[in-house]
């Protein structure tokens, strides 16, 4: 219903490559996974196998070499999977967020140690910025690691970490050293999953993404040795600015792919549920509804598609990430609610996939940095 201007015949093939994946090994398995709440680790290989995660590491590495390329071909499974209703758990993390951290920020030696095994699947990786007492603040943070000798000795705990309990290894926030500007002496870490010291807690129970695992990670004088330190010390605040840009952009793509899945689920379904002997869709409120839904939401692809192709060719700036963000996530909550109503009861049970995509739509508004700060973001690009 809503067209895709960006995308080119290779895109295409790879898409039809993904969707039967999807239909034949994860539809299937999906709601046990939800039971389970998390995919299990050996699937990942067979993602591996399949190539998607090494869309962007060099040949040397096993992967692609798509390079930035590659965000198209991540950007199909990041649409496929909204549309099957199905995610992968950690494995968008894994791709999106870790892999280019290693790949941009790691010496020779560390891409060597973790990018091979990370692009089969057998190693998988998580981000862990966010702490029990500060998200949004993040320059605010505990997690210290300090030098002890040719050693670090980290020391914190972080929460909320997608991924977390099947992460083989940990890309850590940790401060390195204080200064007046608290966005200064951040670092970056790689904590293996064996590290002496290193515990995880409980997968946390959440109300929706019922098959992402998250979890609460404790580093308790882990020692590291002085090549666990990613990229330069104390520079962490500038990689993790850019890196969300693309973090952002695929919450936004993926947001954008639910409200346009929801609206045609539910024109579906008005259109067989009959009230006062007439279909819900022959009704003047049940027209308006859904038409305002399609006209935001060919205004979220034609942004989407703009700044995807930006991206592509690592031209899309931090504000305009956030913008995306925010507005694709919004236009998902308002479109999905809309169409939740028109399901009315039916709309409430969790065996409708509408009332699914309500709980698990209502965490786009909040990770990947919340709404409220992307408008703090926005509005000093105003001078505010
Ligand atoms: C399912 C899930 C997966 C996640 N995955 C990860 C992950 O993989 N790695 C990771 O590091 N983190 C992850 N997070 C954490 C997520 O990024 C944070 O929850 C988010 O950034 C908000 O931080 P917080 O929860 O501490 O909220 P807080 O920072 O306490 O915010 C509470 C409220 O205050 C508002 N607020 C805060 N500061 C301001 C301000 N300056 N102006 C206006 N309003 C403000 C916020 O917008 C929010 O509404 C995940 C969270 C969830 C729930």
């Amino acid at each position: 219903m809503t067209r895709s201007t960006i995308y080119r015949p290779e895109h295409d093939e790879f898409r039809t490559l993904v969707r039967s994946f999807l239909e034949r090994e994860v539809v299937p398995r999906f709601p046990e996974w939800e039971k389970q709440g998390l995919v299990p680790h050996d699937f990942y290989l067979a993602v591996g196998e399949l190539g998607f995660f090494g869309l962007r590491a060099p040949e040397e590495f096993g992967g692609s070499d798509l390079g930035q390329r590659s965000f198209l071909y991540s950007s199909i499974w990041t649409e496929e999977c909204s549309r099957a209703g199905v995610s992968l758990g950690g494995a968008a993390t894994h791709v999106n967020l870790v892999m280019p951290y290693i790949l941009a920020l790691g010496t020779a030696e560390q891409k060597q140690r973790w990018i091979p095994p990370m692009v089969e699947g057998r190693l998988m990786g998580s981000i862990a910025m966010s702490e029990p007492e500060t998200g949004s603040d993040l320059a605010g943070m505990k997690t210290r690691a300090r030098r002890e000798g040719d050693r670090w000795i980290l020391d914190g705990a972080k929460t909320f970490i997608t991924g977390g309990i099947n992460a083989d290894l940990i890309v850590v926030v940790a401060r390195t050293s204080d200064h007046d500007n608290r966005r200064d002496g951040l670092s970056l870490f790689v904590v293996e999953g064996t590290a002496a010291g290193f515990a995880r807690g409980r997968n946390l129970e959440k109300i929706g993404l019922k098959a992402t695992d998250t979890a609460e990670l404790f580093f308790e004088s882990v020692e590291l040795r002085d090549d666990a330190l990613l990229g330069e010390e104390g520079k962490a605040f500038s990689y993790l600015a850019q890196n969300l840009v693309q973090e952002r952009l695929g919450i936004a793509l993926g947001a954008q792919v639910s409200a346009e899945t929801a609206l045609e689920i539910t024109v579906d379904y008005v259109t067989q549920r009959k009230a006062f002997g007439q279909p819900v869709s022959s009704f003047q409120n049940t027209k308006f509804q859904l038409a305002t839904c399609r006209l935001e939401i060919a205004a979220g692809r034609a942004l989407i598609d703009l700044y995807m192709l930006s991206h592509e060719r690592g031209e899309l700036t931090a504000v305009e990430a956030s913008m995306a963000k925010v507005y694709c996530t919004e236009l998902q909550n308002r479109v999905i609610d809309v169409c939740l109503q028109l399901h009315g009861g039916y709309g409430f049970m969790s065996d409708y996939r509408i009332g699914k995509m309500y709980t698990d739509a209502r965490i786009s508004r909040i990770y990947g940095g919340t709404n409220e700060v992307q408008r703090g973001i926005i509005a000093k690009s105003l001078g505010l």
